[in-house]
């Protein structure tokens, strides 16, 4: 496990970030945007039309913005379904993206505590933990029938997040 796994890559991504979430007009976003509304600076390729002037034009929260490689898995795990034609399965992407990213957080967050000292029995629970999002996050299903992560996803995220809550109290940061 590295650093490499929680890179984003936008070349394999249909633009999600640009799509899913929602942004109010602010000093770092230059628009109203709803959530599931494509931002009208992103082309047709899911590319941004003002990706090299971001900052000079107001959008310097999208420079910033990091999914930690969400938006390529998310993509990746819709590939087989028809999200471009079908609003239901769109939403459905948008909702994995929101969920990849909160998996791909706590991924992040449970390799650094590998830096922290922590008690065998800690550093048992960290390893299984980090183990069942590795194995969701990467997991590419051969059929649409074959992805049901959402409940898993879920599940995991509840106990990784009590895991660090109990982590604060036992480790001096
Ligand atoms: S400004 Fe560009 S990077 Fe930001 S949401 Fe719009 S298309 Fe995406």
């Amino acid at each position: 496990m590295s650093q490499a796994d929680l890179e984003a890559d936008c070349s394999r991504c249909a633009g999600l970030c640009c799509v899913a979430l929602a942004f109010d007009r602010s000093d770092r976003f230059g628009h109203d945007k709803l959530a599931g509304e494509p931002c009208y600076h992103l082309a047709s390729d899911f590319r941004c039309k003002i990706h090299a002037r971001r900052e000079e034009l107001g959008y310097d929260g999208c420079v910033a913005f990091d999914c930690l490689g969400a938006g390529q898995r998310a993509t990746a795990m819709f590939a087989q379904r028809d999200w471009r034609g079908d609003r239901t399965v769109a939403l459905a992407l948008y909702a994995r993206f929101s969920l990849m990213t909160k998996l791909q957080e706590m991924r992040q967050a449970l390799m650094t505590a590998a830096d922290l000292e922590l008690a065998p029995e800690h550093e048992a629970v960290r390893v299984a933990l980090l183990s069942r999002i590795v194995a969701l996050a990467d997991h590419v299903p051969a059929t649409p029938e074959e992805d049901d992560i959402d409940p898993q996803g879920a599940a995991v995220l509840a106990e990784a997040k009590q895991f660090l809550r109990r982590l604060a109290d036992v480790v001096s940061f």
